[in-house]
């Protein structure tokens, strides 16, 4: 029996549909399809969302990391389950496992994403917006910062009308065993009180933390060292794990410490440097 005209018809017809799809799906025609990864907030979230006692979600940061989780289930680093836009502890360790699988090592592997691995990630996926990095290794008071930190340090001098004198900088692995290896990586230094008031060294740890540090007034009784101001530089890519803790307890409302205690430092609304100069 001949086929009646309608199921030819049909047949072409269905071939018309699929025929474009496919055609999209494997074209580089297509880049306003493509999802935004918003890598600021991606980066806050990967500092914030593995310290939270409950799966709340970082705001503004849901689809992007999303995506960024989309791209590590394709390359088997992630289980499908975990893709839900919250950069938790499985998501940290599948980013760190696939900068590793481009050959990073120490804190180029410590799962924060940086621009390039977060950009190679989303070859022909997604397209990166918002790109931050710590910028070059420089010195301050013979210790190292690098240029985001330093840039940071010298508008918080400007609000303060002071200069600020380090008691320890970045990039200093086992240096001071009290820090437990929070200034092993970048953004984070120790800024010296000495000949400061109560006052001051309040008023120091607010001018940091507006311009983007979580900043904490440190005092001889909560561990093995002198009066200090210890500041970690949100958003900054090259923080150690330990450091990335901290970032997340400054958001959750704690101390950075082991004891979990609450924040005891001037509480004023949390900004990365970024935001901090868009407002400006
Ligand atoms: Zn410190």
């Amino acid at each position: 029996m001949r086929r009646p005209w309608y199921a030819v018809g049909l047949a072409a017809l269905c071939l018309a549909v699929v025929a474009p799809a496919q055609a999209s799906a494997t074209s580089d025609a297509t880049p306003a399809a493509r999802p935004v990864v918003d890598m600021e907030a991606t980066v806050l979230a990967a500092q914030i969302d593995p310290r939270r006692p409950d799966n709340t979600l970082t705001p503004g940061a849901k689809s992007s990391v999303l995506a960024v989780e989309q791209a590590l289930q394709a390359k088997n680093l992630l289980d499908a389950q975990w893709v839900d836009g919250y950069f938790g502890t499985l998501t940290v360790s599948a980013y760190a496992a696939y900068q590793r699988s481009l050959g990073y090592t120490g804190l180029a592997a410590n799962g924060l994403p940086g621009t390039t691995s977060l950009t190679k990630l989303g070859l022909n996926r997604y397209t990166v917006t918002n790109t931050i990095g710590p910028g070059a290794k420089v010195q301050r008071d013979g210790f190292v910062v690098n240029a985001r930190t330093q840039a940071m340090l010298t508008e918080t001098q400007r609000l303060l009308g002071q200069t600020l004198v380090l008691d320890q900088g970045s990039y200093n692995p086992g240096g001071d065993p009290t820090s437990a290896g929070t200034h092993d990586g970048g953004g984070v230094v120790d800024i010296s009180v000495t000949g400061m008031t109560a006052a001051k060294r309040t008023a120091v740890a607010k001018a940091l933390r507006q311009v983007g540090f979580a900043a904490w007034v440190r005092d001889p009784s909560q561990g093995d060292w002198p009066w200090h101001i210890h500041a970690v530089a949100i958003n900054d890519t090259d923080l150690s794990t330990q450091a990335q803790n901290q970032v997340g307890d400054y958001y959750l409302g704690l101390n950075g410490l082991a004891n979990h205690g609450r924040d005891d430092g001037p509480r004023i609304p949390i900004k990365t440097w970024e935001q901090y100069q868009r407002e400006q």
